[in-house]
């Protein structure tokens, strides 16, 4: 067993205090032999041998000294080295706490996509798993729709990069504004995003998906003085409770490719 430094001083100070007082019940068993307090005390207090031939003025003598030297310590040491500790640990508990909210800032930076502050592809597929796994357990539907703007490229290539960042942005706030509390929106891909609708069966989904794809439709996104136009085909299952997280995005993403080789601009479920 390790004693730390503060320790060890401290079990010090108490023999430097124990020995002060030895002295004192020497010097008092010379005064009063047969005193009231002194009978109260143990043998080994009252025959110490190293004492034996001591006068009382020695005695007198060691007991101020070891006293002195007790308070010297206590103050000049032990308690700076206390007081040195307990700062230490403040110090350190600030410390813990500043890494802690900076971990928990990058953790949330890790899982968020920094242009439209919605998750990123790192948490949908976890929460996705995560979603499978719960709803599984309880047997209600868990939905999914993987969205892909149309002709995106065209976009940038007309107008800018800036301008395909703020159709990004308008549509990712379009999303959260069409989609209830406990589904997961996320920007999955450059232009793609994935929602994860639990607890709805398929047609309600299904009328989800169509109100999300008119809502895109209808968006008006300001640039300069022009408003740009942008349209989305969505891929939409219901998971049949065996497949992995994987084999049902990938059954989305196909429906996807669907509405895209069927025309964009639609609902493939
Ligand atoms: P499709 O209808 O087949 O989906 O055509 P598309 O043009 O949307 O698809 P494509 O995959 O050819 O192009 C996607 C474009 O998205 C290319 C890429 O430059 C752009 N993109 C990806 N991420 C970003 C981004 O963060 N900002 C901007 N402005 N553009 C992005
Ligand atoms: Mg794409
Ligand atoms: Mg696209």
């Amino acid at each position: 067993m390790r004693f730390h430094k503060a320790e060890v001083a401290f079990f010090i100070f108490i023999s430097m205090l124990l020995a002060a007082l030895a002295f004192q019940v020497q010097a008092y068993r010379l005064i009063d032999p047969d005193g009231q307090v002194l009978s109260k005390l143990p043998d080994f207090l009252k025959n110490i041998s190293f004492f034996k031939n001591v006068s009382f003025h020695q005695l007198a003598i060691g007991s101020a000294v070891s006293l002195t030297i007790t308070v010297l310590f206590g103050a000049g040491f032990l308690y700076p080295l206390i007081r040195r500790q307990g700062k230490e640990e403040n110090k350190l508990r600030a410390l813990t706490q500043s890494l802690s909210v900076r971990s928990d800032t990058l953790e949330h930076e890790a899982l968020t996509d920094s242009l439209t502050g919605m998750q990123n592809r790192r948490y949908f597929d976890g929460a996705l798993e995560e979603y499978l796994q719960e709803f599984g357990r309880i047997g209600k539907p868990v939905g999914l729709m993987v969205l892909d703007l149309d002709f995106f490229k065209r976009i940038n290539d007309t107008h800018g990069h800036d301008a395909g960042d703020e159709v990004l942005r308008v549509v990712a706030r379009c999303l959260r504004d069409c989609t209830r509390y406990h589904d997961v929106v996320a920007r999955v891909g450059g232009e793609e995003f994935g929602i994860i609708a639990p607890n709805v069966d398929a047609s309600l989904l299904a009328i989800l998906a169509e109100r999300i794809r008119k809502a895109i439709a209808k968006l008006s996104i300001e640039n300069g003085n022009i408003h740009l136009k942008v349209t989305t085909s969505v891929g939409l299952v219901i998971w049949d409770g065996r497949e992995s997280s994987v084999e049902f995005y990938r059954r989305a993403d196909q429906l996807l490719y669907e509405a895209k080789r069927g025309g964009r601009n639609r609902v493939v479920a």
